[in-house]
C-alpha cells in the first residue's frame, strides 16, 4: 500500500470529543474527508447535531451526534455503547474536549481548579480508558489526546495554572497508556497545539486584548488555524503512523522554541 492510501481513513469509525466546534470540529471534518465515519461527542448536543448533519451533507460520511460529559464515567460508557451499536468497531478516538479558566493562582477557587482538571485531564483519562478497553479487545486502535503547548511552557501574561498543569498531565498520561498498550495493538499519542483561533481563544472577552500580544510573541506573527491541525491528526489516526506511539507532537509555529 502506498503512502497516500495509508493516509486515507476509508472504512474507519472514529469518535471526537469536543467535536461540536473548534479544533474538534475541524479535525472531525478532516477525518470525514479522509473517508472515515465520525461520531461528534459533546456536552452541547444541539451544536453537536448541527455539526454531524453538516458533515454528512458536505462529506457524505455516516455521522452521528452523541451527548456526553466526559467527566462523568457513566456518560462515557453510554457514549461508547451508542457508538458501538452504530458502527460495530472503534478504529480511532480523538479525546479533545477541554476548557481554560484564566485566574491568578492565589484567587483560584477549588471549584475552578477541579473543573479544569476534571474536564482536561480526568475527561481525557475516562474517554481514552473507555476507548482503550474496546481497542484492546479488538487488538487495534489509535487514540489521540489533545494536550497543549501549555504543557511545555507557562503562557504569559494570562494566568492559567490549572490549565497548564492539566495539559502536562495529558502528556504523561498519553505516554503511560502508550507503554501499557504498546504490545497489544493500541497506539496512544497526543498533540500540543500553540494558540489556535477558536471560540476558546477568540470569544473570550478577557483574552481578546491579549491576541495582539500573543501575535507579537509568535515567531510566525499569528495564531494557528484549526485546519492546521488536521493533517497531523489524520496521520495519527490511520495506518501511516503504525510505529508512532507515546509521541507528543507540537504544532505551534515554533512558539515554544525559545
Ligand atoms: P472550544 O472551541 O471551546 O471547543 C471545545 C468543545 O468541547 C466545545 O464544544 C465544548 O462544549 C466541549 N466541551 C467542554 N466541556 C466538555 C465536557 N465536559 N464534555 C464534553 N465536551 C465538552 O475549544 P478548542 O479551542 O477547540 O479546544 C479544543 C481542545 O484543544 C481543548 O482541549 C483545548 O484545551 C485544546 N487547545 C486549544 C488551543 C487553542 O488555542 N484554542 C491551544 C492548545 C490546545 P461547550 O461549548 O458546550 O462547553
Amino acid at each position: 500500500m502506498g503512502i497516500i492510501e495509508k493516509m486515507r481513513l476509508d472504512g474507519k469509525s472514529i469518535f471526537v470529543t469536543g467535536g461540536a466546534r473548534g479544533i474538534g470540529k475541524s479535525v472531525a471534518t478532516a477525518f470525514c474527508e479522509a473517508g472515515a465515519d465520525v461520531a461528534i461527542v459533546d456536552v452541547d448536543l444541539a451544536t453537536a447535531q448541527q455539526t454531524a448533519d453538516w458533515l454528512k451533507e458536505t462529506t457524505g460520511a455516516d455521522t452521528i451526534a452523541i451527548s456526553c460529559d466526559v467527566t462523568v464515567p457513566e456518560q462515557v460508557d453510554a457514549m461508547i455503547g451508542t457508538f458501538l451499536a452504530k458502527y460495530g468497531k472503534l478504529d480511532a478516538a480523538f479525546c479533545n474536549a477541554g476548557i481554560c479558566i484564566n485566574v491568578p493562582a492565589e484567587e483560584m477557587s477549588f471549584e475552578q481548579w477541579k473543573k479544569v482538571i476534571d474536564i482536561n485531564l480526568t475527561g481525557v483519562f475516562l474517554t481514552a480508558q473507555a476507548a482503550g478497553k474496546v481497542m484492546l479487545k479488538q487488538g487495534y486502535g489509535s487514540i489521540i489526546n489533545t494536550a497543549s503547548m501549555s504543557a511545555h511552557i507557562v503562557n504569559v501574561p494570562q494566568p492559567q495554572c490549572a490549565y497548564n498543569a492539566s495539559k502536562a498531565g495529558v502528556i504523561q498520561l498519553t505516554k503511560s497508556l502508550a507503554i501499557e498498550w504498546a504490545k497489544r495493538g493500541v497506539r496512544v499519542n497526543c498533540i500540543s497545539p500553540g494558540y489556535i483561533g477558536t471560540d476558546l481563544t477568540l470569544s473570550s472577552e478577557q483574552l481578546k486584548p491579549l491576541i495582539a500580544k500573543w501575535n507579537e510573541m509568535a515567531p510566525m506573527g499569528r495564531l494557528g488555524k484549526p485546519e492546521e491541525l488536521q493533517a497531523i491528526c489524520v496521520y495519527l489516526a490511520g495506518d501511516a503512523s503504525s510505529f508512532t506511539t507515546g509521541s507528543d507532537i507540537v504544532v505551534d509555529g515554533a512558539f515554544t522554541c525559545f
